[in-house]
């Protein structure tokens, strides 16, 4: 009787015992190859979806796979602990957020080792842990001392809800990335970092990242969004300092026959002051200023403007160009005034048609060999129903006429420049990272104001600045540390005066964009980083995570790096070499989600099936990069799986607990045993391949079940002779290696029930035969009178006499000719000239 397959009980056994041994705990070791694999910490939220489960499942595969290839191998896990929704449940349910974080804490760890995965646990982090966020204080202090982060009144996104400023990448359509709510501009004094100090970098590396995926560079280069153009300067009609402009469209300069102010340009209301517009633009700047105009949601809204009263003059026709207030105009982009050329800008073009402004046309599509540019003046403006944006020819541009528009960007540049009048520019989407929060729950920001001496940052020695835990949360009124005097009445450290400490919190996306780096020397206390540790394990090697962090975490991981770089903390210019963004997991074809009552809990599952089964179903219902949809047929079907490998392998222990595994090159053995050791070779290059060039672990499990239905037919009908255990057990092993990295927990214990003493996850990765992988024999068909009687392996090397003796000597086909001699023997050649088919006539 061999014994039933209990996953609960084995899993659990396993768990412990690895976790005595300390397998996955990683030492530096300049000998071995280093592999740092790593998933994106989780937030601390009380529980591990689904979507955890699957992206950690893909990590752990990668990390037991790579240590069987001998690699030194890095995996840690830890929390990204700060954040709002702590704050949230404190108001909800009463508890402190730090209770409510390290219970959370404490529960999704257990689930996470409840699932196997073989993370060096003695590296975890917390970021809301004072002994991390000290470190980050001295990196801000670092940064503020090199003008890396500073402070400035500035329009913000603010978000009513969460009652706290966003960056602009935590705004999605003009929309809270968290939760949702339309976001306003308010103007407010922030800290910044200043990440446009390395646009050009952050945009020119992006080439060296060639292994991640195509679609997020795409999206940090965008969202970066260098260009090239010309910022040109508009004298006022009446003197005063000149309106700069910046355009990547010089060449339609002498269309430009208005000007539009975003309503937050400091002089929209300056130029209508005293003027009989004044009113009207104040209060158009006063509702717009308060209305959400993010770039998403600029498309949406009506185009309007109201007229300062003023002018300024076309630096090139000397035209007087009406000056206006326009609310599709953002400060944040170029200089939040943009010269308006209707008859190139289909934006201009509305506005001009509505307030009945001119439209001038300069530039014309190439013109064709018939029709001569005529350098009329007088252009059918009347007929025009859309803006040409297109580049063409020069037309009504003075000398510029005639020149394409490439090459008139460059000549009207130069020639403004040789003026006085502007240059040749490069401009950036990308705005400074604004990373103050008006928020409790994260890392204080270690800076002092001064009557006297201004703002003053913490001196080192006094870090960290720890966040208060007796706290009140009301929701109400702002950041509960303003409302704290322990806190923030202090002395000056350089006058000793009395002072105030900043009362806002860092972004919690601080913390995880050096995360990484700390795990390297998760106990270090000399400083940021210890440079050694840091210097053996980055950058890493492998990271996977969700594409919804292509323009937030991603970009700032790479921005930090290349700074702690600048402060000689690392050595790496960017830190994850290759990046995998897996797909979701979708229930009825819609993201798993409490609000579609469509969530599986992962807890359930383990529970039921066990976490081999798990973890099974998750790599092999699709390949990690795609959206994977659940199927409870499907993990029914893995499960199966298991409980079929574990039957056969039992069924088989007598016998291959008496023998050691075949270790031959095939020679000598039966056609049916080397066909038999063809098919696991070629499963064990397959599997390995899959892994190896794109971590299709879908595929790669398909052929070790392919294997195993092979096995079956082969254990049952497969003659004892003297070989046969030794190639069974030479098989059984190879799956057990080859699914290791998938069901690590049914892997080693049936690794211990062929005798093996030492743990499974220190074992080499099988290695495909190239004897074995050469074709050794092929399927012979034998008919008796045109009708298939049997089917029989015939070596490769067989000659064709060798072949028809086979056929003839085969029992079954004995059996159909009792005897008699056949009349015929008509064999049949495949396109090798190998005979595959025999029909023997009677
Ligand atoms: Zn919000
Ligand atoms: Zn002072």
């Amino acid at each position: 009787m061999s014994p039933r397959y209990q996953p609960r009980r084995l899993e659990a056994k396993w768990q412990e015992i690895w976790q005595a041994r300390r397998l996955y705990e990683a030492r530096e070791d300049p000998s071995r190859p280093k592999y740092y694999v790593l998933e994106m910490f989780p937030y601390p939220s009380g529980r591990i979806h689904m979507g955890h489960v699957r992206n950690y499942t893909i990590g752990d595969v990668v990390a037991r796979y790579k240590r069987m290839r001998g690699f030194n191998v890095l995996h840690p896990m830890g929390w990204d602990a700060f954040g709002l929704p702590a704050e949230n449940a404190a108001l909800a349910r009463g508890l402190h957020p730090a209770k409510w974080t390290s219970e959370n804490i404490a529960y999704m760890r257990g689930q996470l080792q409840a699932l196997g995965y073989s993370y060096d646990w003695p590296r975890e982090l917390a970021t809301c842990d004072p002994e991390y966020y000290r470190w980050e204080q001295l990196v801000f202090i670092q940064m503020y001392q090199r003008g890396l982060a500073y402070k400035r009144l500035a329009p913000v996104n603010w978000c009513p809800k969460c009652a706290t400023v966003l960056a602009n990448e935590q705004v999605e359509n003009g929309r809270c990335w968290r939760c949702d709510s339309p976001v306003h501009l308010k103007e407010l004094d922030q800290w910044f970092f200043k990440i446009t100090a390395y646009a050009e970098e952050l945009l020119a590396d992006l080439d060296q990242l060639n292994h991640w995926p195509e679609r997020v560079a795409t999206m940090q280069r965008n969202w970066i969004g260098k260009s090239q153009g010309a910022e040109i300067q508009f004298p006022l009609e009446d003197g005063g300092e000149p309106i700069k402009v910046f355009t990547t469209r010089a060449d339609t300069l002498f269309g430009a026959t208005f000007m539009s102010l975003a309503p937050e340009h400091p002089l929209a209301l300056e130029l209508a002051r005293g003027g009989a517009q004044e009113a009207e633009v104040r209060a158009f700047v006063d509702y717009w200023s308060a209305q959400n105009r993010s770039r998403g949601a600029l498309e949406e809204i009506t185009k309007e403007g109201v007229a300062t009263g003023r002018y300024c003059l076309n630096p090139v026709t000397g035209w007087k160009m009406p000056i206006y207030v326009a609310n599709f105009v953002l400060m944040g982009y170029g200089t939040g005034a943009v010269m308006a050329v209707p008859a190139h800008d289909q934006r201009d073009f509305e506005f001009a048609q509505k307030y009945r402004l001119p439209i001038r046309v300069v530039v014309e599509p190439q013109p064709t060999k018939n029709t001569k540019n005529t350098k009329n003046e007088k252009q059918p403006v009347a007929g025009l129903t859309a803006a040409y944006e297109e580049d063409g020819v020069l037309v009504n541009s003075g000398d510029f006429s005639g020149l394409a528009s490439a090459r008139a960007r460059e000549a009207i540049a130069d020639y403004l420049e040789a003026q006085g009048l502007g240059k040749p520019a490069v401009h950036f989407r990308l705005r400074d990272w604004l990373i103050s929060r008006q928020r409790y729950w994260g890392a204080p920001i270690p800076i002092i104001y001064c009557e006297k001496c201004g703002m003053v940052p913490v001196p080192a020695a006094e870090l960290p600045v720890v966040l208060p835990l007796d706290v009140r949360i009301t929701g109400e009124g702002g950041s509960p540390l303003a409302q704290l005097p322990d806190f923030y009445e202090v002395s000056c450290p350089n006058c000793g005066g009395p002072a105030r400490r900043e009362v806002d919190t860092m972004d919690t996306f601080v913390e995880s964009s050096w995360y990484f780096l700390r795990y390297a020397c998760p106990d270090y206390r000399e400083g940021i980083l210890d440079k050694a540790r840091v210097g053996y394990w980055l950058p890493v090697d492998q990271y996977i995570g969700g594409i919804e962090h292509a323009v937030l975490h991603l970009l700032y991981a790479r921005f930090f790096t290349k700074v702690l770089r600048d402060l000689g903390l690392v050595q790496i210019d960017e830190p994850f070499q290759r990046l995998l963004t897996q797909g979701m997991v979708l229930k009825d074809g819609a993201k798993m989600a409490k609000s579609k009552g469509n969530v599986v809990d992962p807890e359930y599952l383990i529970e039921e099936y066990g976490t081999d089964t798990t973890r099974l179903f998750l790599l092999f219902a699709a390949p990690p990069e795609r959206d994977l949809e659940w199927s409870d047929q499907g993990v029914a079907g893995c499960h199966r799986f298991l409980h079929r490998l574990w039957n056969l392998v039992n069924s088989l222990l007598p016998e291959l607990q008496q023998v050691a595994a075949y270790a031959g090159d095939g020679r000598g053995l039966s056609p049916d045993l080397q066909e038999f050791r063809h098919k696991v070779h070629r499963t064990i290059k397959k599997v390995t391949d899959d892994i190896e060039d794109s971590f299709h672990f879908n595929t790669a499990i398909a052929a070790v079940m392919e294997l195993v239905n092979t096995f079956y037919l082969a254990a049952e009908n497969l003659p004892r002779n003297t070989a046969a255990p030794e190639v069974f057990r030479e098989a059984v092993e190879a799956i057990i290696l080859l699914l290791n990295p998938m069901v690590p927990h049914l892997a080693e214990e049936l690794w211990q029930a062929l005798g093996r003493q030492t743990s499974l996850q220190l074992c080499c990765w099988p290695e495909a035969q190239a004897e074995a992988l050469e074709e050794c024999a092929f399927t012979l068909v034998v008919q008796v009178n045109g009708k298939v009687r049997s089917r029989l392996v015939a070596p490769v090397t067989a000659t064709a006499a060798e072949i028809q003796e086979m056929a003839l000597a085969d029992p079954a086909i004995q059996k159909w000719l009792q005897g008699q001699a056949p009349r015929r023997v008509v064999p049949v050649q495949d396109k090798q000239n190998r005979t595959v088919l025999i029909n023997i006539v009677t």
